[in-house]
């Protein structure tokens, strides 16, 4: 079969083409023949060696597609379901893969295979982050950093449906206008706009929670911009990682609460996986979040879709085909 494979980290150059044999799947294992393959954020970091992988390796988290062999012990799926997974094993950018059954959930008939790669793991991550790593209220001042990306796009929506005063952080003004038309009721352009003021205008006292995603060039600013008591939540790392901080900086700016979370300690039980996926598929068969046609890439042009990701070309969530 015909996967994406690296030998060693690097730039999207490092990402090449090569034919693997197809395994079959072992205990608890099914293999499924991917429609569609979710491109994130993290696979860059994976690829350039800021998070490490063990090399040569395969790329790609998250993949929708079909269940066409199952190993012993299976009883969650049958050969011809209609299948997503989020979490790995890393090796999605490939025609199938092998993937825990307790990882992958069966996908309502209603969502197309592309729309679930482009949605699983960034409308996982929106759920838990609104939902339990800080729950967002009504009249809650939420500022939400990559408004018009993937993650970000999925994020507006759902914090408007709660209820919540949204504060988008974009990087251009046609991103604020997606961000505007997805209910954002306040959007922050950072090449012109001072984030922590313009929040500080905004909202009075600063705001209630911070999903900040960008790091490097941002984390202060999103820390400036809490009321005491905030919550800061760091889940990204797209223009590097944040600066190391003093625990008494948080102390200063009101006692503040830091956060890093990753979905995957979210998502970690069958019961965690099914129960945010299930939340997710509904706000999208309700209509509640739209998740716009992602752009689609080639499998071949796996490394256009890295280069157009990292340059912040893109709005919504990007797809390879197979
Ligand atoms: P996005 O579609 O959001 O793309 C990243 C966006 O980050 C860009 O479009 C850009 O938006 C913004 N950005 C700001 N500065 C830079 C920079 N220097 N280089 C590149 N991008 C920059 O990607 P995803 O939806 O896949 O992921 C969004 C973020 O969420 C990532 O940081 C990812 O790592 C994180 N994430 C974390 C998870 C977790 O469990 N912790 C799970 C899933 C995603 P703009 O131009 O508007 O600034």
């Amino acid at each position: 079969m015909k996967a994406i494979r690296l030998e060693q980290n690097g730039g999207p150059e490092v990402l090449a083409l090569a034919d693997i044999p197809a395994r079959e799947p072992g205990a608890g294992e099914v293999r499924v023949k991917h429609h569609a393959i979710g491109v994130n954020f993290i696979d860059t970091y994976q690829r350039s060696g800021l998070y490490k992988i063990a090399l040569p390796s395969g790329l790609g988290l998250e993949a929708a597609g079909i269940v066409d062999a199952i190993g012993d012990g299976v009883t969650r799926f049958k050969v011809g379901d209609r299948v997503v997974y989020a979490s790995g094993p890393i090796g999605a950018y490939a025609e199938s893969n092998i993937v825990k059954a307790a990882q992958a959930v069966k996908l309502p008939d209603a969502i197309p295979f592309d729309i679930a790669a482009a949605s699983l793991l960034k409308g996982m991550t929106a759920r838990f982050l609104l939902r339990k790593t800080f729950r967002v209220e009504r009249g809650h001042d939420v500022v939400i950093h990559a408004a018009a990306g993937g993650v970000g796009q999925i994020a507006v929506q759902w914090a408007k449906q709660l209820g919540a005063n949204v504060i988008a952080v974009v990087g251009s003004d046609a991103k604020a206008e997606i961000a505007k038309s997805l209910g954002a009721d306040h959007t922050i352009v950072t090449s012109r706009d001072d984030i922590a003021k313009r929040v500080r205008e905004i909202t009075g006292a600063g705001a209630h929670v911070v999903y900040d995603s960008v790091g490097k060039d941002t984390f202060m600013a999103s820390l400036d911009s809490l009321r005491p008591l905030g919550m800061m939540v760091s889940f990204g790392n797209a223009s590097g990682p944040p600066p190391d901080i003093n625990p008494l900086a948080l102390s200063q700016r009101g006692s503040l609460f830091l956060t890093r979370p990753t979905m995957f300690h979210y998502t970690a039980t069958v019961e965690q996986l099914d129960e945010t996926a299930a939340d997710l598929f509904d706000v999208i068969a309700k209509g509640a979040v739209k998740i716009a046609t992602p752009a689609r890439y080639a499998l071949t042009d796996a490394a256009q879709a890295h280069r157009d990701l990292e340059a912040r070309k893109t709005t919504g969530s990007l797809v390879l085909a197979p």
